[in-house]
């Protein structure tokens, strides 16, 4: 049978084959069900409410007995909507009027869903959310087709979706390889947590791969955002030897997770995870991350209606504050803006910091719950598009403010993240006002660069020359004033710009979940005085690669050392130790 080539967008890169499973049986019929049959068909639709129901108190139980009991207490909301008379007597209505159970429940999930919607409360908007998710649950249970529909435990699965919540993702067990969504954007919050977990996904590829027959191997390639169906043999190949090559990397971080991140001079890096999810946060902890590095808090807010409550900041922080004990928990303030704007704040032109001090009681609000829910941790705030030392004056008045009304809290270091040329002009004062500085390559290379991060304007390397210097003047402010200097954006896990950012003197390196593991390793195969000298030869280069070969050379000479597997773009540059 011919390939099937479904073009969508790039949500999560990697690239993966595995029997298809559909994550939600499709409403296969609104075919008008004969009138003596509507008594049974309504049982049917109950049958599957509660089904739905007694599932998610089953996945709540698990929650618990793994120690995540605010995750559970999220997850036991649905339990609770599942018993809601008035969601049980829309389902029957719409069965009576002549709906099969599956298109009932899909219309009374989603006239419940809208309902709450536009209640204009943050909170309820998540509710909303979690009655969809509830009524795609309820869905499969009540499809006539849906027992035997998942391929056996134990066999590599694609997920085949319309669209899914980040909880759906965060909760899928070992044998899922990768996610293929019909409809979804890159980046919506379910892609942000598959990429931290390391799942390849694509998303936006169209309805038909909701076609996709079940058990049939499906192949996704995460990084082009393309999903085939009926894939021919060698690209199954392909997809299951890049496959097997994660897994090994996975493997060897689990194994590693205790080795020290210090380099072959002694020198030591902190590794820490980039986590805005508990499920995030364990995959980092597991592979040996010291502690979270940057938690985005405005993911957990991408649909809200108005700036959220200090109860809407303590729900959604609490799942990963309070894993982490004692350890480092970076707490990014706002980053609304760009990409990043709820409903309530379209069409507004400032982000980051600006966006948020212009907001004070917003930032009174997030600054009250984490300081109180982060009582256990070595907290940090960290503030975003910072552009000025009066503007980490302005939080550090705020902060103040949140002490005096949360007794006995612990007072947080205060960091500023630099992401602008105006940034790294004003990091001496910055660095002078504040406690650490973090550079977020993904902002900070496109600004240099002058190309376009949201629209489309293509790659921006973070060690090409101009970005480099620009992240060695950072390191030369944070030095001067004598504070800690991390790297946060996706170069931290960059195979080019490790060595670099240690050459220029980062002292911690925030990576995906999924990127902890290989990180540490690259850490252990370098020394730092060669690092040093690396990247001050590539400061002198004028093309981003010369600049790489100088970063991947560095973790080529000291695979042997540390046994580890290069990868750049997909392409295998090492894989040690050798025999
Ligand atoms: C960055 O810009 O590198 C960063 C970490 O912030 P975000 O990706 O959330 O904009
Ligand atoms: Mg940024």
């Amino acid at each position: 049978m011919a390939e099937r080539i479904l073009q969508g967008l790039p949500a999560a890169p990697g690239l993966a084959v595995g029997r298809a499973r559909l994550a939600h049986a499709r409403v296969e019929s609104r075919a008008r069900v004969p009138e003596p049959r509507r008594p049974l068909e309504v049982q049917r639709a109950r049958a599957a409410l509660s089904a739905a129901g007694a599932e998610l108190e089953a996945l709540a139980t698990r929650l618990d007995a793994g120690g995540r009991g605010d995750e559970a207490e999220i997850v036991r909301t649905g339990v609770l909507m599942a018993e809601d008379p008035g969601l049980i007597a829309d389902v029957e209505h719409a069965v009576l009027d002549g709906l099969p159970a599956p298109a009932a429940l899909e219309a009374a999930c989603a006239r419940h869903a809208d309902a709450i919607a536009t209640l204009g409360d943050p909170t309820l908007a998540a509710r909303a959310d979690d009655v969809r998710s509830l009524g795609r649950r309820a869905i499969r249970l009540a499809a006539p087709h849906a027992a035997g529909d998942e391929p056996p435990p134990g066999v590599d699965t694609v997920l085949v979706a319309d669209e899914l919540g980040p909880a759906d993702v965060a909760e899928l067990g070992p044998d899922v390889v990768a996610i293929a969504l019909a409809a979804g954007g890159p980046t919506a919050h379910a892609a942000v947590v598959a990429r931290g977990l390391g799942l390849p996904m694509a998303v936006g590829l169209g309805p038909e791969l909701l076609t996709a027959p079940a058990h049939e191997p499906v192949v996704v390639d995460g990084g082009s955002g393309v999903g085939v169906l009926t894939p021919g043999a060698t690209r199954v190949e392909a997809a299951a030897a890049a496959q097997r090559e994660r897994r090994a990397e996975h493997e060897q971080a689990l194994l590693d997770r205790d080795l020290p991140a210090v380099t072959r001079d002694g020198h030591r890096v902190r590794v820490l995870v980039n986590a805005a999810t508990r499920a995030e946060l364990d995959a980092g902890l597991a592979a040996g991350a010291e502690g979270v590095g940057l938690m985005r808090t405005e993911l957990a807010f991408l649909a809200a209606a108005q700036w959220p409550r200090e109860a809407d900041h303590r729900a959604a922080m609490a799942p990963v504050l309070s894993a982490l004990g004692g350890r480092t928990a970076t707490v990014r303030v706002f980053d609304f803006g760009a990409d990043k704007t709820p409903p309530f704040l379209a069409g507004t032109a400032e982000r980051g910091l600006e966006l948020l001090l212009a907001h004070p009681d917003a930032l009174d609000a997030q600054l009250r719950a984490t300081l109180d829910l982060g009582r256990e941790c070595d907290l940090r705030i960290l503030l975003p598009m910072v552009e000025s030392a009066e503007q980490v004056r302005a939080v550090q008045a705020a902060v103040a403010r949140a002490l005096a009304a949360v007794p006995g809290a612990p007072a947080p270091a205060l960091g500023a993240m630099i992401e602008t040329p105006a940034a790294v002009a004003a990091a001496a004062q910055i660095a002078a006002a504040a406690d650490f500085l973090s550079i977020g390559t993904n902002d900070l290379a496109h600004a240099v660069l002058g190309s376009d991060r949201f629209g489309g304007g293509g790659a921006a390397p973070a060690h090409h020359p101009r970005v480099l210097a620009a992240m060695a003047a950072t390191a030369r402010a944070a030095a001067g004033a004598r504070v800690i200097l991390e790297v946060c954006g996706e170069a931290a896990s960059e195979p080019a710009s490790v060595p670099l950012l240690v050459g220029i003197g980062a002292d911690e390196l925030s990576v995906g979940a999924a990127r902890v593991g290989a990180v540490r390793g690259w850490i252990r195969s370098l020394r730092r005085d060669e690092a040093s000298r690396a990247a001050a030869a590539a400061l002198d280069t004028v093309s981003e690669a010369d600049a790489a070969v100088l970063g991947e050379a560095l973790l080529l000479e000291g695979r042997d050392a540390a046994g580890e597997r290069v990868e750049r773009n997909g392409r295998i540059l090492a894989v040690g130790p050798e025999a």
